[in-house]
């Protein structure tokens, strides 16, 4: 048995996977680029229960860290997180452990490594491999920049330079090079693929108001049934676009950061449970959540970027079964986001105020304050804030000491009054030019009258080919014109059935046969051997069958013969839509794959495809 299979149960990696993990197997630095969904975890977690030592995770979310860390724990391996949502006690009680190589994972969030107690035990506890999730964050050009992460490449350095993997799904060429200087990786491999996701249908409608989208997002509920995310601009338009929602009956829930944590989380469940059907939510929604079966992702106005809009667009069918992903176009949106790139950042009047503050609560050039009361005593907004402690640490005025539980620790120079801030105003503004640049890009996508999907892969530097089933809006309105229809044609399709090949529900025989033994499986809650589960479909007369030959199903399938059908439920089972539980006497399950596609009424295409008759395809066994 494979590592693979042994540490996760997959019988094989996803596209770009073996290639990272051999190279950290290996201790080259790797820097990986893949999409959202792409299984990017899974490139340090193999080498890390593979590997002697300890694996240091760096990762921006408490939400995220927990998630990963419940699924590790789940499948009985000794990883742990350390953050400040734990109590102390258990804080101090996991860092021990760190100490005593008691874990083959721990994840933190980058400030833990501004604690020198921790540093200590990472020392002690002899790290392997580190790894930087999210990776992007730690460049300014990046669209989700976070001051915390510029220690990371100093802390790598005195952790004796462990082989390091830096993941992330949105990095533009320059972003990479950044990641790589900022990390000091040294010759990394670096990985860009897999942005192509083909079984989503991209689509811009223009929207020119408000009312329009409102009709939009209503219409599109209706025809893409499922769980569905609506991104807006802003909390209030959250906000609004969710009651209105409800105003239709439609089970919704908003999500922004001005919401209290514990009301956050819940909206979260609520719709990873499919209580809440449709969330509506800012861009503060989104790092962590893995719902597979995500049937539609609307943009209710423009995103800053077109890697934010890829990303939070990304999202939808993560089960690689149809998805629709649609951006509401209006171009006054540009100003929304204008606004926002303009207020970025502190102006040197407020950068002042916050080196005045920081001067005013220093006790022998030392300070020591809460998150919360810099906030209050200098009235700016956290974004501000990061950003303006980045820019008067860069600047030297201040020095950035440990952090303790909860309370910075800064030591403020003398003369710190006397520093001239122009160089930061200059930084400012260089980033700004930076931010327009990739609006006009993201512009440019809404109005491109090209293939959208075309246009991503360039974005990413993917060289790979923009194929799709269906593929976007444009490609669809080219594939309609008489053009089209006289090359469907000559290729033998009649033209009315022209458009129904770029769709993809269900519509074959083998792709129905396909959902009847999902369907199958999932009216049998408790399970079903798989040889039971062939017999029952194909009416077969043992005897062991009892009370299933009364089953509405049963001989539902006698048509396609018991030997196909055996065959044809292992594929199921290799291709993950259904699953074995069980030792002895191995049971057949649904996994959310096999759900979703359920469903959605998907058409599902088995890779191992036999064409010798002993297993697909099915049409033409009848
Ligand atoms: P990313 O970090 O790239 O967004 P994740 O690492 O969170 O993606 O993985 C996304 C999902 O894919 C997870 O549910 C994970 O368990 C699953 N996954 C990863 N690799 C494989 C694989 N080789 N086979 C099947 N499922 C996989
Ligand atoms: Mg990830």
């Amino acid at each position: 048995m494979s590592a693979l299979e042994r540490h996760f149960g997959y019988h094989h990696f996803r596209p770009g996977q073996a290639e990272a993990v051999n190279a950290v197997l290996a201790g080259r630095d790797t820097l990986v680029v893949m999409p959202t969904g792409a299984g990017k975890s899974l490139i340090y977690q193999l080498p890390a229960l593979a590997l002697p030592g300890l694996t240091l995770v760096v990762s921006p979310l408490v939400a995220l860290m927990k998630d990963q860390v419940d699924h590790l724990v789940a499948l009985g391996k000794p990883a742990t997180y350390i953050n400040s949502s734990l109590p102390a006690e258990e804080q101090i009680a996991r860092v021990e452990r760190v100490s005593q190589g008691e874990y083959k994972l721990v994840y933190v969030a980058p400030e833990r490594l501004r604690n020198r107690v921790f540093l200590q035990a990472l020392l002690e506890g002899k790290v392997s491999r580190a790894a930087v999730d999210e990776a992007h964050c730690i460049s300014q050009w990046g669209h989700d920049f976070r001051p915390d992460y510029l220690s990371l490449g100093q802390v790598i350095a005195h952790l004796g330079h462990p082989p390091v993997a830096a993941l992330t799904a949105t990095a533009t060429l320059r972003v990479q090079d950044d990641i790589i200087q900022r990390l000091g990786l040294r010759d990394p491999l670096r990985l860009v693929t897999g942005f192509n996701r083909p079984n989503l249908y991209l689509e811009v409608r223009p929207a020119p108001d408000d009312a329009s989208k409102l009709r939009d997002i209503s219409t599109l509920l209706d025809s893409d049934p499922g769980p569905a995310i609506i991104y807006t601009g802003t909390r209030k338009d959250a906000e609004t676009v969710s009651q209105f929602l409800a105003g239709l009956g439609i089970a919704s829930a908003f999500y922004h950061a001005g919401l209290d944590p514990d009301t956050r989380r819940r909206v979260q469940d609520d719709f990873m449970q499919d209580k809440a059907r449709v969330i509506v939510a800012t861009n503060a929604f989104g790092m962590g959540v893995d719902k597979p079966d995500i049937r539609l992702v609307v943009h209710h106005s423009l995103p800053s970027s077109l890697e934010a809009y890829y990303q939070e667009a990304g999202r939808a069918g993560r089960d690689d079964l149809p998805a629709h992903c649609v951006l509401l176009y209006a171009p006054k949106d540009r100003s929304l986001q204008e606004w926002f790139i303009e207020n970025d950042a502190p102006n040197q009047y407020e950068l002042r105020n916050l080196l005045g503050t920081l001067r005013r609560f220093a006790r022998d050039n030392q300070v020591r304050i809460s998150d919360a009361e810099l906030a209050r005593s200098t009235r700016l907004p956290d974004v501000k804030l990061r950003v303006g402690l980045s820019q008067l640490a860069q600047l030297g005025a201040i020095v950035h000491l440990g952090d303790d539980l909860g309370t910075m620790r800064f030591e403020v120079q003398p003369n710190a009054l006397d520093f001239d801030l122009a160089p930061a105003a200059a930084e400012v503004a260089e980033r700004r030019a930076h931010k327009r640049e990739k609006l006009a890009q993201m512009v440019a996508y809404a109005e491109a009258t090209t293939c959208r999907r075309r246009f991503i892969l360039d974005y990413f530097g993917d060289p790979g080919a923009p194929e799709a089933a269906r593929c976007c809006d444009v490609c669809q309105a080219q594939a309609q014109t008489p053009m089209t229809a006289y090359a469907a044609f000559k290729a033998g399709v009649p033209a009315e059935e022209g458009a129904t090949l770029v769709t993809r529900p269900a519509s074959t025989t083998a792709e129905w046969t396909l959902l009847i033994i999902l369907e199958a499986v999932k009216s049998l809650a408790h399970g079903i051997g798989r040889v039971k589960l062939a017999q029952m479909l194909a009416g077969s007369r043992a005897a062991t069958l009892g009370q299933l030959t009364k089953h509405r199903l049963y001989g539902k399938l006698s048509f396609v013969g018991l030997a196909p059908l055996q065959t044809t439920i292992d594929q199921l089972v290799t291709a993950g839509y259904l699953k074995l539980v069980g030792v002895e006497t191995p049971q057949v399950i649904l996994t959310p794959r096999g759900a979703s596609a359920l469903r959605a009424r998907a058409a599902i295409s088995l890779p191992a495809f036999e064409p010798d008759g002993r297993g697909l395809p099915l049409d033409q066994k009848h």
